[in-house]
């Protein structure tokens, strides 16, 4: 991938060792991270490092907080998503290179330049900038609670149908498309359904993140099955990974009525249930009117960014999305 929108990337049993080193030159790193990852973690970083570590612990962020912390040169995303999106608002707002330590491989965020930001309970992306490195262990990444890596492969997942979604977009509404980044994605993707590892995982969820931030916007990586999950934040905060998931069989079921899919809805919906990750009304407390609601508002976030969705195109009626969540076993 061009290296001028890409983080050096370092996935490797062990490689937190090098944080001394990826360091040299700062002398006051600002850690953001929470309380539990820093129990666990902070005095081995400690030892590790030579600079002066000014840790963030769960900070409740307000706009310009990073002038509470003088002096500091470059910050730290240590954790899981949350930590790493606000490592980013602080970068941006301090103008300072940034590192992604990831505690789990929960979603693409990890690597990407845009934050997932709440507010007034609803969430919004913030552009940020890209990291300088994205320092993955293995070993730290393995202690991750299950359902987080469930959620990794789940937002994986989903590119089944945004890479689909791209390519009836390009090719009936003219969005722009990058044959290099939707080949990265695919691979990853690919990757993902042969080999469950987590080093392949990792790697494929990186790599996701590096091309949204080389294409410049998530549309590679994020269809009408992301605006569904959006829209389903209103109500709810299961994991990213998870609801992308969950939305993604409905997404497909309309690309391949228009030939536009390789996966198969039931195939994928089968996965979701085979991994047990949420795939029913169910699973996550909902009833269909309920997700009729959130479909109708993700259309509208669709169409305000500019975005074309495969419900639009398949002109699919209230009736028509009811009778695919049926029959794909929702
Ligand atoms: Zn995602």
């Amino acid at each position: 991938m061009n290296s001028a929108c890409s983080s050096d990337v370092i996935i490797a049993e062990g490689a937190i060792k090098q944080l001394n080193s990826i360091l040299e030159g700062y002398q006051r790193p600002l850690i953001v991270s929470d309380v539990m990852i820093f129990d666990k973690y902070g005095p081995t970083i400690e030892e590790l490092v030579d600079a002066d570590v000014v840790w963030s612990i769960s900070p409740n962020y307000t706009k310009g907080m990073i002038s509470r912390y003088p002096g500091v040169d470059i910050i730290l995303g240590f954790g899981g998503g949350k930590s790493i999106d606000l490592a980013k608002l602080f970068a941006k707002e301090g103008n300072l290179e940034w590192i992604s330590i990831p505690t789990a491989a929960s979603h693409d965020g990890i690597s990407s330049d845009v934050a997932s930001v709440m507010h007034n309970s609803y969430r919004y992306s913030q552009k940020c900038k890209q990291s300088k490195v994205i320092l993955a262990d293995l070993d730290i990444i393995s202690t991750a609670p299950r359902i987080l890596t469930l959620s990794g492969i789940g937002d994986i997942i989903s590119k089944t149908s945004s890479l689909a979604e791209w390519r009836l977009a390009n090719e009936h509404a003219g969005e722009n498309l990058d044959e290099s980044i939707y080949e990265t994605v695919n691979n990853s993707l690919e990757a993902v359904l042969e080999d469950n590892s987590l080093e392949i995982l990792v790697r494929s969820i990186i790599d996701t993140g590096n091309a949204m931030t080389c294409f410049g916007s998530s549309r590679p990586c994020s269809g009408t099955e992301h605006a569904i999950s959006h829209a389903m934040d209103r109500r709810m905060q299961s994991l990213h990974g998870l609801q992308v998931a969950f939305a993604t069989p409905l997404s497909l079921y309309f690309l391949e009525q228009v030939g536009y899919s390789k996966y198969n809805a039931h195939k994928i919906h089968s996965f979701l249930k085979d991994h047990e990750m949420p795939a029913t009304l169910q699973d996550l407390d909902m009833t269909e009117s309920i997700l009729l609601d959130d479909i109708h508002h993700a259309l509208e976030i669709m169409d305000k960014r500019g975005r074309y969705s495969v419900l639009k195109h398949c002109n699919a009626s209230d009736e028509d999305i009811r009778s695919a969540l049926r029959d794909i076993g929702y």
